[in-house]
């Protein structure tokens, strides 16, 4: 059954979402590893209309294309999600 559809770059920084996260999931090589990018800079590399299911992530460390999880989230505060914006 497929899960909800993604959203695009766009959507995402609509929303007020200021990175993406990448997680690789790929249980056969053990590998966790996770990183960072700039939403406005996946934006400007791959176009805002890109959904996040969409994003061609490779993770650096295995290699793999197929189990690189993507999520976008809003920028870290002080104080918590009332708190002044830290990320510029
Ligand atoms: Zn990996």
């Amino acid at each position: 059954m497929p899960g909800p559809q993604k959203i695009t770059l766009a959507e995402a920084r609509a929303q007020g979402d200021f990175m993406l996260l990448f997680y690789c999931k790929n249980l056969a090589a053990n590998c966790w590893h996770s990183g960072e990018v700039r939403l406005d800079t996946a934006i400007a590399r791959w176009g805002g209309a890109l959904r996040l299911d969409q994003v061609p992530a490779r993770c650096t460390q295995c290699g793999s294309r197929d189990h690189v999880d993507v999520r976008a989230r809003p920028p870290k505060r002080d104080g918590g999600p009332a708190g002044p914006i830290v990320e510029h």
